[in-house]
């Protein structure tokens, strides 16, 4: 049995860059899109709003555990504080 992570049987027409990519921090070519639990802080209206998202989509580094912030990531970490003020009452921009 030889198992191989990185090979995929398929990719995303719109896809950014391949996965895996190089880490930042550690160098290895170890970062895959995972979905992960994440504790997000976002100042909003000069208040800082802590929120979990359960299935966050994020590039992260297998071997050192670095998340790679994307334009992706921001876009889901927005959708979140909005759906969070909703939920506590509070207006959205
Ligand atoms: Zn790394």
């Amino acid at each position: 049995m030889h198992p191989d992570p990185l090979k995929s049987p398929k990719k995303p027409v719109n896809a950014e860059r391949p996965f895996p990519r190089r880490c930042g921090q550690c160098g290895q070519e170890k970062v895959f899109l995972t979905t992960i639990r994440y504790e997000a802080e976002v100042r909003h209206d000069g208040r800082m709003h802590t929120f979990a998202i359960p299935d966050l989509q994020i590039p992260v580094c297998q071997d050192c555990g670095a998340k790679v912030f994307t334009e992706k990531v921001d876009d889901q970490i927005t959708a979140a504080l909005a759906g969070s003020l909703r939920l506590r009452g509070l207006h959205t921009p």
